[in-house]
């Protein structure tokens, strides 16, 4: 079974954009039932100054993060649905 859902004070590790050194938030993630340490995680930057993001496009610098290995085996083709935080009717899949 498999929990989509970010977990309260879980810990994430810490992720950087590349681009604008700002921290990465974690903006959904799903969980392995059993172990909540296996799991995947999507990160996006939510700095409007940074670099690559694009307001028109909407997008801006995202990253999906793996646990490890099981993890990814797990969890590569499970969607990650997502609301961002500006646009409440604007929803992007990442995989
Ligand atoms: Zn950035």
């Amino acid at each position: 079974m498999l929990f989509g859902r970010i977990i309260p004070d879980f810990p994430y590790p810490q992720k950087i954009c590349p681009y604008c050194m700002k921290t990465l938030v974690v903006v959904n993630a799903v969980h392995w039932e059993g172990d909540p340490y296996q799991y995947k995680a999507l990160y996006l930057d939510p700095n409007g100054e940074c670099p690559v993001y694009d307001e028109g496009a909407k997008q801006a610098y995202a990253r999906i993060y793996y646990s490890g290995e099981d993890a990814f085996n797990y969890f590569r083709d499970v969607l990650i649905p997502v609301q961002r935080w500006t646009q409440e009717d604007l929803y992007s899949i990442y995989k």
